[in-house]
């Protein structure tokens, strides 16, 4: 996960950023950062914890600039060192640059060993530094050209932003896995890894960045480029099931909306007598709704969740996610009491969140429940930035649907089908690797996982 917001040519550029990093704050909770250029010099700041801990009024009042570049951090293989948060910023005696990006580069141990080789020292563990190197050892007159050709060198999935004095670069994978959309507001322009940031700041969405293009955002206006050209559209279907806020858009397609068809698809699927559908807050209400209006079974809301833990998974220990969902979701029991109970949940990852809900929802009074799944199993990770589970963390490659039921403790289990899941959403092309295994790169050291 983790998000990139950009800006060029706004009126405090720093506090649209913050703004924006806020709105973007459920892709990664473990660092924030914001890097502004006044024209001349580019500064700025970053540390641990979510954008409203790492930032103040009085730091983002001494952040002068119309332009800049913010990210908020999900750790995936990296060490937990402050050197790995983002932006990255370079002091080159050239020109002054920073660089952000979520996703992941697949080829990254080769790329960095080579860069070691020819003289680059790296401090970090993270793919935006290698990106500076890489950038670096491909220079040319122009950034651009630079990045044209560093761009060809890199496999993977991820969206890029990369700020000098006086341009913005956006740049995402040649396979669209990681979305990145561009907007402008009062004249000036936003990019940003989800269209919710666009949404708040009162900007107004443009379109998404292409799979494989290179965005520059100057003075002159938009130049676009390509780097890559056998490029497709292949958005992670995750970016759709889960990562995404319900009122972004992905390729023109608004996820909340996709979700409720992925639970309409469930419920022909996967049709079961009941009372009520509930839906586990947030990711999975609008599946749920959608499994409601498609079954004509009531939706209700049974179980509410407390504002203010952040994302269960976001914690690290198995021990501390346990813990998680007990402090963040608690039962309405007035409305599970004495019912048969569709529960849905967007994923199936550990089982952790299901088993306690399933429990949850029987000490609540439920006669039955139903686990009904919105995405299919997942049986491999995602290898194109979300590392913090390997394949044999993954529940379904432990168990059988069977074994896996009566693991969760109920009545019944479906998932939606592969099929279901691309016929939800057929306006755009997915990726489905977590679920099929079928990758669009090659997987170099990330295959071993
Ligand atoms: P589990 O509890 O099975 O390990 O994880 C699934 C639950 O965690 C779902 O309710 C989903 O909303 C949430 N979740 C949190 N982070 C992620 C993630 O990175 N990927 C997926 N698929 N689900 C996640
Ligand atoms: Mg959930």
């Amino acid at each position: 996960m983790s998000g990139v917001i950009g800006t060029f040519n706004v009126d405090s550029s720093a506090q649209a950023l913050f703004y924006g990093l806020h709105a973007l704050q459920h892709r990664g909770q473990e660092g924030a950062g914001i890097m502004v250029s006044n024209g001349t010099t580019i500064n700025g700041h970053k540390n641990f914890g979510i954008a409203q801990k790492v930032f103040n009024e009085t730091m983002l009042n001494e952040l002068s600039g119309s332009s800049g570049i913010g990210h908020v951090h999900y750790p995936t293989k990296e060490r937990r060192i402050i050197e790995n948060i983002q932006p990255f910023l370079f002091n080159h005696s050239r020109f002054d640059f920073s660089v952000c990006h979520h996703g992941e580069i697949v080829n990254s141990n080769e790329l960095r060993g080579y860069l070691e080789e020819s003289g680059s020292i790296f401090q970090s563990d993270s793919d935006s530094e290698l990106l500076a190197h890489l950038v670096n050892h491909h220079k040319k007159d122009e950034v651009k050209d630079s990045l044209k050709e560093a761009f060809n060198y890199l496999d993977g999935g991820f969206a890029f932003l990369y700020l000098t004095n006086d341009a913005l670069y956006a740049i995402r994978d040649r396979y669209g896995l990681s979305p990145l959309t561009l907007g402008t507001l009062n004249g000036g322009y936003i990019i940003s890894s989800e269209t919710c940031a666009i949404d708040i700041l009162g900007g107004e969405y443009v379109r998404d960045i292409e799979p494989g293009e290179i965005v520059k955002i100057s003075a002159e206006g938009i130049e676009s480029m390509h780097y890559a050209f056998n490029t497709q559209e292949t958005v992670s279907a995750m970016e759709f099931i889960y990562y995404s806020r319900p009122d972004s858009s992905i390729a023109g397609i608004n996820v909340h909306q996709a979700r409720k068809e992925t639970g309409k698809r469930l419920a022909q699927e996967t049709p079961v007598e009941a009372d009520v559908v509930i839906g586990i807050p947030d990711s999975s209400l609008s599946a749920a709704s959608g499994y409601a209006e498609e079954a004509n079974i009531p939706n209700e809301m049974g179980i509410i969740k407390n504002r203010y833990v952040g994302r269960t998974f976001i914690m690290e220990s198995q021990k501390l996610r346990d813990q998680g969902v007990m402090m963040k979701l608690s039962p309405i029991k007035a409305v599970v009491d004495g019912k048969r109970i569709v529960l849905v949940d967007d994923s199936l990852v550990r089982g952790t969140t299901s088993r306690r809900i399933v429990k949850m929802m029987r000490e609540a009074g439920a006669s039955e429940v139903h686990l009904r799944i919105a995405c299919p199993e997942i049986v491999a990770p995602y290898f194109y930035g979300l590392d913090s589970y390997d394949a044999s963390e993954l529940i379904s490659n432990r168990f059988t649907k069977e074994e896996l039921c009566a693991y969760v403790g109920a009545d019944s289990l479906e998932f939606l089908s592969i099929e279901g899941l691309a016929k939800s959403i057929p306006q755009v092309g997915l990726y489905l690797g977590c679920f099929n295994h079928e990758f669009p790169t090659h997987l170099y050291e990330s295959e071993t996982k």
